[in-house]
């Protein structure tokens, strides 16, 4: 059984919090155990607490567009979220829900070890880059450790308000680049120019 497998045997089984009780079943998240890229969201919603499978309804369609917008099918990449199971009535995470399910995230950065983690909203964002604010820093990178970090505003956000789908459209388009960038071996890369890739 590769680890990933093993791992997500765990997350189902998790019970560390009572909403636990009121789900169908966990989200642990999919995609390669190799992937280079990993997105991670806020919570399952109600099309992903049904297939226990992340960013299966409409935000998660737009996330399809988005990404096959930068010639990359959810196959290429991790995608996942910061907690693991539906917080009912789609609230928002709570704090101690998310220090729980903190262990699950760990546990996938470890086993796949992204080299861009892209964040989307702002539970995902505080996460990697506390302290910051998400209309601030969207579209923009911050290189840690050797990993990229690039936070985007939520899919779901764009559903409703047309120019944040806009906003967030422009933003995937500066993926592939940062990507490109990356592959490169490291004797070849670019110095520290961060501001030159949008970077602090
Ligand atoms: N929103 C999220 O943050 N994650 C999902 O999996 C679906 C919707």
């Amino acid at each position: 059984m590769s680890a990933l497998t093993e791992l997500y045997q765990d997350i189902r089984h998790c019970q560390k919090c009572d909403i636990s009780k009121t789900r169908t079943q966990a989200v642990p998240g999919e995609g390669p155990e190799n992937a280079e890229i990993m997105f991670i969201g806020e919570a399952p919603g109600f099309n992903e607490d049904q297939q226990g499978r992340p960013f299966v309804g409409q935000a998660g369609k737009f996330l399809n567009e988005l990404l096959a917008s930068i010639d990359l099918k959810r196959e290429d990449v991790y995608i996942t979220n910061i907690i693991k199971t539906r917080p009912p009535n789609n609230r928002d995470p709570l704090p101690m829900e998310i220090s729980n399910c903190q262990v699950w995230l760990d546990h996938q950065l470890e086993i796949i070890r992204p080299k861009m983690i892209v964040t989307l909203g702002r539970y995902s964002m505080a996460r990697f880059l506390p302290g910051k604010t998400i209309s601030q820093i969207h579209g923009t990178t911050i290189k840690k450790d050797g990993v990229i970090y690039f936070a985007m505003y939520h899919p779901a956000a764009a559903l409703h308000q047309q120019a944040l789908r806009e906003t967030i459209k422009a933003d995937m388009q500066k993926i592939p680049p940062l990507l490109r960038e990356m592959r490169r071996p490291p004797e070849s890369q670019k110095g520290p120019e961060p501001r030159q890739l949008g970077l602090f």
